[in-house]
């Protein structure tokens, strides 16, 4: 079902008056135009796991590593982007995608939708929503994709195509009755029906019939809308379609999330690094010029676990995935953005020598020439990352340099927690390509929706009937 838009401006005078909105004073759009946008986030990449990432890959390659930089870090333009969401001064993935979908400043836990407009909610999915970059991309012609390693229902991926008032409506068993009976929708079901033209990722248990109770499963739905609507569930079968012959694909690669990237089977488990580049194949052989975003969901989860390993290696691959992108595209038609939704209570300290292995002991050479650990008020050695809050399963035995480098190894934490939280600190964004020169400052990320829709040009874009 398509629908009359308003351009972005206009709506945002009705929907975000009340709240905090870059939409409502548009610039003079002297902007460089970008043919195709690409947005990289890595869930959770903070400013410090960008430097254990940096560190982490160079050590891998024999340096000391501190010099070293990832792909994105050769980027000409940088700004510090806030990351608050409307009610909450350290924000979720469902609040800081939104803000980067819509350029408003929304609410905690929520898919577009605002605080206090959760009973419009469902409306809002069809008629008075923030207008959102797939909106504008559609309504100008452009093709639309996305990427994750995360459950492609998960919060960051459904920002890009879903409206919900609440981050949990991924499948349809998750759904209140109450949402159902006034005509809400799951965000899987969302998704098979929307204006996305290539979605990959995880989370296939949301789109099988057991999940809806219903004859027809979401996969179906997905292929039954034409002959060109087509579907893989492992790597295999992504490989075996015609990618640049311009395909409608829904690709699910597991139940849940993807594996982390060091866990993953390869003749199975598609990498970061594949998604993106059959994404870009698909994207590009339309010549329409499209919006991707790509998400590195999984940075998140291991930090959620104090797991720096995982974290580190996730970012790595990320980096791998934006450096295929910058290869893949016209460096003069494609701006490439790449930034965190929030940070993690993640740090880097401890006064080791220069070149210590990022994930081992602090360590420093004494003046015998010894490699000696650093010690703690109680005389115990300590890692030189660590985390503000967690779970904290701190066993003193384990304070080894084989133990703490392993790849199971959980942080030591100050404040116990189950899980460990995101932290209200900026994030970096990095820009290359027309329109990037405006990646430059400090502002909220509802910023980055502005940076995109005047590089494509779409903020004006009206839907024909
Ligand atoms: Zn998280």
């Amino acid at each position: 079902m398509k629908r009359l838009l308003l351009s972005a401006a206009a709506l945002s005078l009705i929907s975000g008056c009340q709240a905090a909105s870059t939409q409502t004073a548009p610039q003079p759009n002297d902007t460089p135009k970008a043919k195709n946008v690409i947005l990289f986030i890595g869930d959770g990449m903070s400013v410090s796991t960008i430097t254990a990432a940096r560190i982490y890959e160079g050590q891998s390659q024999g340096k000391t590593g501190e010099e070293h930089s990832l792909s994105f870090e050769a980027f000409p333009n940088v700004a510090m982007v806030k990351t608050y969401n409307l009610d909450a001064q350290v924000p979720d993935s469902a609040g800081t995608a939104s803000a980067m979908n819509t350029g408003l400043v929304t609410g905690i836990g929520a898919i577009n939708i605002q605080p206090g407009n959760e009973a419009a909610g469902c409306r809002d999915e069809t008629r008075s929503g923030p207008v959102r970059i797939i909106d504008l991309a559609e309504a100008a012609g452009l093709s639309t994709g996305i990427v994750s390693s995360a459950r492609i229902t998960h919060a960051t991926p459904a920002a890009v195509y879903a409206y919900a008032e609440s981050r949990g409506f991924e499948r349809y068993k998750d759904m209140p009755k109450g949402a159902l009976s006034i005509g809400c929708r799951d965000i899987a079901e969302q998704l098979v029906t929307s204006d996305v033209d290539i979605a990959l990722g995880g989370g296939r248990r949301a789109f099988e019939k057991y999940s809806r109770g219903s004859a027809v499963s979401l996969i179906d739905m997905w292929t039954q809308r034409g002959d060109d609507y087509v579907y893989a569930d492992d790597h295999k079968s992504l490989k075996a379609l015609n990618l640049s012959s311009g395909q409608q694909v829904l690709g699910l690669f597991s139940n849940s999330h993807l594996p982390y990237h060091v866990d993953r089977k390869a003749s199975k488990d598609p990498s970061l690094t594949e998604l993106t580049t059959a994404a870009i194949t698909n994207l590009e052989a339309r010549d329409t010029g499209y919006f991707l975003m790509v998400e590195a969901g999984r940075i998140d989860h291991a930090h959620h676990q104090t797991n720096a390993y995982r974290a580190l290696t996730d970012t790595v691959e990320l980096a791998a995935a934006v450096q295929t992108a910058y290869e893949a595209t016209n460096p003069n038609e494609t701006l490439i953005l790449v930034t965190a939704d929030h940070g993690h209570v993640f740090t880097i300290a401890g006064y080791p020598e220069r070149g210590n292995p990022i994930l081992g002991l602090a360590k420093r050479t004494n003046r015998d020439g010894e490699r000696k650990p650093l010690e703690d008020a109680d005389g115990l050695p300590y890692t030189t990352l660590g985390y503000h809050n967690g779970p904290n399963q701190r066993d003193d035995t384990l304070l080894t340099d084989n133990a703490v480098q392993a790849q199971d190894y959980l942080q030591q934490t100050s404040v116990r927690m189950e899980s460990e939280t995101h932290s209200g600190e900026d994030v970096i964004l990095y820009g290359t390509g027309p329109g990037s020169e405006r990646v430059k400052g400090s502002f909220h990320q509802a910023k980055i929706f502005d940076i995109i829709v005047d590089s494509l040009d779409i903020r004006g874009a009206q839907e024909v009937e």
